[in-house]
C-alpha cells in the first residue's frame, strides 16, 4: 500500500508540481489549498505524511503546524514546511512550530520527492524493541507509540511528542547515562540526512524538553556542555526538590 501525502498549499502551480512528481515516485497524493480544507480532508482518517505551505489565506501553516501537534490524533504525522522565507530566524520558527523539515522555495523537486522518502523512511520503522522502555518516571511503548509519566502517588499521564522527538527520545532512553553528540543523534536519529544542520537537533531536544515539562519529566534530558546531550537516570535536578504534575 503506498502511503497518503497531504499537500496543503494554495498556489496551484507548485501545488500541482509537487503532486505530478509525489505520483510519479508511487505516492497517493492529496490536496488542500487552505488549512479548513485539509482537517476535512483529514477527518477520516490522518496522512501519512503533510507538506504545508508557510503561507496560506486564513490560518497560517506554523499556526497549523502547531495545532496539529497540540491533538493526539494528528501529533505523529510528519510534516515538511515549505516556505519563501529563507532567513535562518524564520527556518528555526518553522521547526519549532512541530515541523520535522524544511525546505525554501524554489527548491528542486528531485530533492523534494528525495526528502519525502527520507522522512517517511524515518517515521514508518517497525519497532525493533518491543519492550517498554522506563526512565525514572518517563515510560516509553514502541509499539503503541506512546509516551507516559508514572509519577509515584499520581495519576499515569500522557506526555504528547511529535514523531522526531519520539525517535530523539527513543534513541536517548535505549541507552541512558551514555552522551551522545549532535552529530551522533543525527546520524543515528535522523538516518545520516545531509540536508539537516547540527542545530535542528537542539531546536528538536527544545521541543522535546517542553513536552516532557508538562509532566516534570524534562531533567532526565540533560545537557553536557561542549558535548551533546544524554538521558539520565540521576537528574542533577534532585527528583526529590520536583512536585510530581
Ligand atoms: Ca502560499
Amino acid at each position: 500500500m503506498s502511503h497518503r501525502i497531504l499537500i496543503v498549499e494554495d498556489e496551484l502551480s507548485i501545488s500541482e508540481l509537487i503532486a505530478i512528481n509525489l505520483t510519479h515516485a508511487g505516492y497517493e497524493v492529496h490536496q488542500a489549498f487552505q488549512t479548513e480544507e485539509a482537517t476535512l480532508l483529514m477527518k477520516d482518517s490522518p496522512p501519512d505524511m503533510m507538506i504545508l505551505d508557510w503561507m496560506l489565506p486564513g490560518k497560517s501553516g506554523v499556526q497549523y503546524a502547531k495545532e496539529l501537534r497540540a491533538n493526539e490524533r494528528t501529533v505523529g504525522i510528519p510534516i515538511l514546511m515549505l516556505t519563501a522565507k529563507s532567513e535562518e530566524a524564520d527556518k528555526v520558527q518553522g521547526l519549532d512550530s512541530g515541523a520535522d523539515d524544511y525546505m525554501t522555495k524554489p527548491f528542486s523537486t528531485k530533492e523534494l520527492v528525495a526528502r519525502v522518502n527520507a522522512l517517511l523512511r524515518r517515521h514508518s520503522r517497525l519497532p525493533t524493541n518491543e519492550d517498554l522502555m522506563t526512565l525514572g518516571a518517563l515510560r516509553l511503548d514502541p509499539v503503541t507509540h506512546r509516551v507516559t509519566a508514572e509519577w509515584p502517588q499520581s495519576p499515569r499521564r500522557e506526555i504528547i511528542v511529535g514523531p522526531t522527538e519520539f525517535r530523539l527520545l527513543q534513541f536517548l532512553m535505549g541507552a541512558p547515562e551514555r552522551v551522545h553528540s549532535r552529530a551522533q543523534l543525527l546520524d543515528q536519529v535522523w538516518g545520516n540526512e545531509v540536508f539537516i544542520e547540527e542545530r535542528t537537533v537542539d531546536v528538536h531536544i527544545r521541543r522535546l524538553r517542553v513536552a516532557l515539562a508538562v509532566a516534570k519529566c524534562d531533567v532526565y534530558i540533560e545537557t553536557v556542555r561542549g558535548v551533546g546531550y544524554r538521558a539520565t537516570r540521576n537528574p542533577s535536578t534532585p527528583l526529590s526538590d520536583l512536585d510530581p504534575a
